[in-house]
C-alpha cells in the first residue's frame, strides 16, 4: 500500500502497488515525450525540459486534487472528483492532462525517508536544485552540470523509461548510479557532499539540518513591484487598466525565463503577481540580479515601483527552517523597499499634465481615434498600447488552461472580442448597467506559510496556490458566462455589435484573483470559485490545521462609477469584512463572500459599519432583526441567487421590493405581521401570489440555511455581519429580504 497525505487538509490518498506503478508508468511516458521533442542530444535542452516538466507540467497535472473539467454540450464545466478516503478504486483511471474529466491525479509520493506529504516532485526539484547550485559554485564543467541536472530529473524514473525503451545517455546513467547509492562519480564531483545533499533534499526537515553540508550556502534573490493597484488603476480606461495589469505578468514571466534560460528552471521557488523568487549560486550574482529586476521592470513599464534584495543563506537552514530562513530574506526586501523612490516625483507647475492620468508630466503625443493629438506621459503610453493589443491577454491564458476551445470556451462565439470598456462588459440592454468588480485571496495563508518548515514542501504549495487560483477561476468563469448569457449571438446582434466576452481578469497570480464583470457574471463567478477552492481544501476529519480556504469582496455598481473607487471599495472594504466573518467563524464553513450593490456610484457607502447598521440592522423592541445574511458562503450565495432568479421570473420583483421596505422601514414586529398577514392571504388564496411560499419552498437550501425563514429566525451561531460572538446579548433574527432584493435588482 503506498499512501501520500495532503499536509494541508490531512486528507490521505492510498494506492495499491499496481497502482502506483501505473501512475508511475505514466508520468514517466510523459516526461519521455516532453523530452523527444528536444532535437540531438544537447544534454543541457534536455535537462531544461526535464526541469520544465516537473517544475511546471506536473504540478498541473496533479493539482487541483478535487475537481477537473469536463465537456457537456459544447460548453465547459467543473467536476467534483470522487473523495478519494481511505477506500481504493482497483479501477482508478489517471489524469493524462490538466484537469482531465474526472481521472484521479496522478500522485507520486517521494517514499523512502521522506515525510508522508513530499511528492516526488518535490524532493527531485529540491535535489536538482542545490546540485546545480553547488556546481556552479566549484566550477564544475558545464557539460557535466548538465548531465548531473538530467541524472537529477531522470533518476527516480530510470526504470520506467528505460522499461519503454528510452535510452538515457552513458553518462547520465552512471551519475544516476552514483546517485542511487552504487559507484563513483566523475573526478571533479565531491562524491560525499554530493551524498549529502542527495539525501538532505528527500529527509524530514529535522534530519535534514543534520545531513546538509554545514559549509554549503545559496543565495535567495526576490524582487516585487511595490503598489502594484496604484500602478494598475491609476487611469480609469480598461484598455490602461489591462495594459498595466498585463504588462506586469509579461515582465514577471520573462524574467522568470530568463532565470530558467540562464540557471535552471528548478531554480524558480515562486514567479506570480508581479513578484519573483529564486536562488543563486553566490552574492555577487544575487546582487546583479538585484539591478537587473529593478532595470527590467522599470524599462518595462515606464516607471513602476520595484524593490528588489537578495540574501545569502546556509542551505541547511533553507532544508530545515524554511520559513525563519526566508523571513531574513523578507526583512532585506523591507529594508529595499524603504529606499525606493517613486521616479516621478512632482509635476513642476510650467509643465503641461499627461491627458490620461492627469499626474505625471507629459512627454509626447498620442491621437486618439477621434479628436485632437494630446499630451501624454511615457507610462500611459505604454500601459495604452499594451492595453489594445492585449498581446498576452489573461483571458487566453485561461483558455490554454483548459486546454482547447479557445474563445468558444465562454460559449459566446470564436468571434467574442475583448471588452475595450466597462460598457462593453454589459451584455444585451439589462435594466440597468451594472458591473461587478471582484477581488480576493486566500484566508489565513500567512498561517499556513508560517507552517512550512522545508524548502520542498513551500515549492509544493506555491504551485497548488497556483494551479488550483488558474484553474478553479477558469472554471468558474466558464460557468457563471454560460448560466448568465444564454443567447448571446441574439443580444450582440440586437446592438448591432460583435460579442465581447462579459469579464476582464486583471489580477491573477499566487492566490490573488481580481476582475472586472458584467454584474450576474461577476456574482456567480463569486460563488462558483469558493465553492471549488472549498472542495479543494476541504479538511479531513479531524484535522487540526486551520482550514484552508478563499474570500471574494464584490462590489456591483454602475458601469460609469469611477475606477478607482469601486477598485478600493471592494478590496479595501467588501474583501476585508468577508475576511473578517471567516476568522470570526474559525473557518468553519469555507470561504466567505461580501457583495454589495449600488446603482449609482454615490451610493458607495463612506463608512461601511456604519451603512451596515443603518440599512441592515434592526434594533426592534422585542428582538433584534439583521436583514442581511452577509457575508456568505458559496452554498448561500448560489440559494440566494437561485431563489432570486425565480423571484424575477414568476413575477415577484414588485412584491418582493414591498415586503424588504416593510423590513428597512418599519419596527420589526409591525415588518414579521406584514409577512405573515401576506402568508396567510395567499393561503386562503386570496390572492394568487405564492409569493411567501416560494420564499419558504425549503429545497436545495444549505445546511447552514436550514432554519432559515424569511419571517425572521435566529439561525445557530450565526452572528450579523459575521461579527465576533457577543456574551449575554439578546439572540438576533435574520430576515435576508434585502439580500434578495439587491441581487433581484442585479439579475433583472
Ligand atoms: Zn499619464
Amino acid at each position: 500500500m503506498f499512501e501520500w497525505r495532503d499536509g494541508f487538509t490531512g486528507r490521505r490518498y492510498g494506492f495499491t502497488k499496481e497502482q502506483q506503478d501505473a501512475a508511475r508508468r505514466l508520468v514517466a511516458g510523459l516526461l519521455e515525450a516532453k523530452l523527444k521533442k528536444e532535437v540531438g542530444d544537447d544534454l543541457r535542452a534536455l535537462a531544461d525540459a526535464a526541469a520544465a516538466f516537473w517544475a511546471r507540467d506536473y504540478y498541473r497535472l496533479v493539482f487541483p486534487l478535487a475537481f477537473g473539467r469536463e465537456v457537456v454540450d459544447g460548453g465547459v464545466r467543473a467536476v467534483f472528483l470522487d473523495d478519494p478516503g481511505d477506500r481504493v478504486d482497483q479501477t482508478a483511471v489517471f489524469r493524462r492532462a490538466p484537469l482531465d474529466g474526472a481521472a484521479r491525479p496522478p500522485l507520486l509520493p517521494a517514499g523512502g525517508r521522506a515525510p508522508a506529504e513530499y511528492l516526488l516532485a518535490d524532493v527531485v526539484l529540491v535535489r536538482a536544485a542545490l546540485a546545480n547550485i553547488y556546481c556552479r559554485q566549484r566550477g564544475v564543467d558545464p557539460g557535466l552540470l548538465h548531465v548531473l541536472r538530467l541524472a537529477c530529473f531522470t533518476g527516480p524514473l530510470a526504470a520506467e523509461l528505460a522499461a519503454s525503451g528510452f535510452d538515457l545517455p552513458e553518462e547520465v546513467r552512471r551519475l544516476v548510479d552514483f546517485l542511487e547509492g552504487d559507484g563513483e562519480p566523475p573526478a571533479e564531483l565531491d562524491a560525499e557532499d554530493l551524498r549529502r545533499l542527495w539525501e538532505a533534499g528527500a529527509v524530514a526537515a529535522e534530519e535534514a539540518m543534520d545531513i546538509a553540508p554545514a559549509s554549503f550556502a545559496v543565495t535567495v534573490v526576490v524582487g516585487a513591484v511595490q503598489r502594484v493597484k496604484q500602478y494598475v488603476f491609476e487611469t480609469p480606461g480598461l484598455n490602461e487598466i489591462r495594459g498595466g495589469s498585463e504588462i506586469l505578468s509579461d515582465v514577471t514571466e520573462r524574467l522568470a525565463v530568463d532565470v530558467a534560460t540562464e540557471l535552471g528552471a528548478e531554480v524558480v521557488l515562486r514567479a506570480a503577481g508581479s513578484h519573483l523568487e529564486f536562488l543563486v549560486p553566490d552574492a555577487e550574482t544575487g546582487a546583479a540580479w538585484e539591478a537587473r529586476l529593478r532595470r527590467e521592470f522599470v524599462a518595462a513599464t515606464g516607471g513602476v515601483l520595484v524593490a528588489a534584495a537578495a540574501e545569502t543563506l546556509p542551505v541547511r537552514d533553507l532544508l530545515g527552517d524554511y520559513y525563519r530562513a526566508m523571513g531574513r530574506v523578507y526583512q532585506r526586501l523591507e529594508a529595499a523597499r524603504n529606499q525606493t523612490r517613486p521616479l516621478y516625483p512632482e509635476t513642476l507647475p510650467f509643465e503641461e499634465r499627461c491627458a490620461i492620468c492627469g499626474q505625471r508630466a507629459a512627454e509626447g503625443w498620442y491621437q486618439p481615434p477621434e479628436g485632437d493629438a494630446e499630451p501624454i506621459c511615457r507610462v500611459c503610453l505604454i500601459k495604452r498600447e499594451w492595453g489594445r493589443d492585449a498581446r498576452r491577454d489573461k483571458t487566453r491564458e485561461l483558455e490554454e488552461q483548459l486546454r482547447g476551445g479557445g474563445r468558444a470556451l465562454w460559449g459566446l462565439g470564436a468571434d467574442a472580442g475583448l471588452p475595450q470598456s466597462l460598457d462593453d462588459l454589459i451584455v444585451g440592454h439589462p435594466r440597468r448597467r451594472l458591473v461587478a468588480v471582484v477581488y480576493g485571496d486566500g484566508n489565513n495563508f500567512g498561517a499556513v506559510v508560517q507552517q512550512l518548515k522545508n524548502i520542498a514542501v513551500a515549492r509544493q504549495w506555491t504551485c497548488r496556490v497556483e494551479a488550483v487560483t488558474w484553474s478553479a477561476t477558469a472554471l468558474a468563469l466558464a460557468e457563471a458566462v454560460r448560466v448568465s448569457v444564454p443567447a448571446p449571438h441574439a443580444a450582440a446582434k440586437e446592438a448591432q455589435r460583435k460579442p465581447s466576452l462579459p469579464f476582464q481578469v486583471l489580477a491573477l497570480g499566487g492566490e490573488d484573483i481580481g476582475l472586472f464583470a458584467w454584474g450576474p457574471v461577476g456574482l456567480r463567478f463569486a460563488e462558483r470559485f469558493v465553492a471549488l477552492t472549498d472542495r479543494e481544501f476541504t479538511p479531513a476529519p479531524g484535522h487540526d490545521g486551520a482550514r484552508i480556504c478563499f474570500s471574494l469582496g464584490v462590489l456591483v455598481a454602475d458601469a460609469k462609477a469611477a475606477v478607482a473607487r469601486t477598485v478600493a471599495f471592494s478590496e479595501g472594504e467588501l474583501l476585508k469584512w468577508a475576511k473578517r466573518a471567516a476568522r470570526n467563524a474559525g473557518y468553519r464553513d469555507g470561504g466567505t463572500i461580501a457583495f454589495l450593490v449600488v446603482p449609482t456610484a454615490d451610493q458607495i457607502p463612506g463608512d461601511l459599519d456604519d451603512f451596515q447598521q443603518t440599512m441592515y440592522y434592526r434594533e426592534g423592541a422585542t428582538f433584534p432583526v439583521c436583514l442581511t445574511l452577509r457575508p456568505v458562503t458559496a452554498a448561500e450565495l448560489g440559494f440566494l441567487l437561485d431563489r432570486a432568479a425565480r423571484l424575477r421570473e414568476a413575477g415577484f420583483v414588485g412584491a418582493l421590493g414591498r415586503m424588504a421596505a416593510a423590513f428597512v422601514r418599519g419596527e420589526p414586529r409591525v415588518a414579521v405581521l406584514y409577512y405573515l398577514y401576506q402568508k396567510a392571504r395567499e393561503r386562503k388564496g386570496r390572492d394568487d401570489g405564492g409569493f411567501t411560499a416560494l420564499l419558504e419552498d425549503t429545497r436545495e437550501r444549505p445546511p447552514t440555511l436550514a432554519d432559515l425563514d424569511f419571517a425572521g429566525r435566529v439561525l445557530g451561531t450565526r452572528r450579523p455581519f459575521g461579527g465576533e460572538p457577543v456574551a449575554g446579548g439578546r439572540e438576533t433574527y435574520f430576515a435576508p429580504l434585502v439580500d434578495l432584493a439587491e441581487l433581484v435588482k442585479v439579475l433583472e
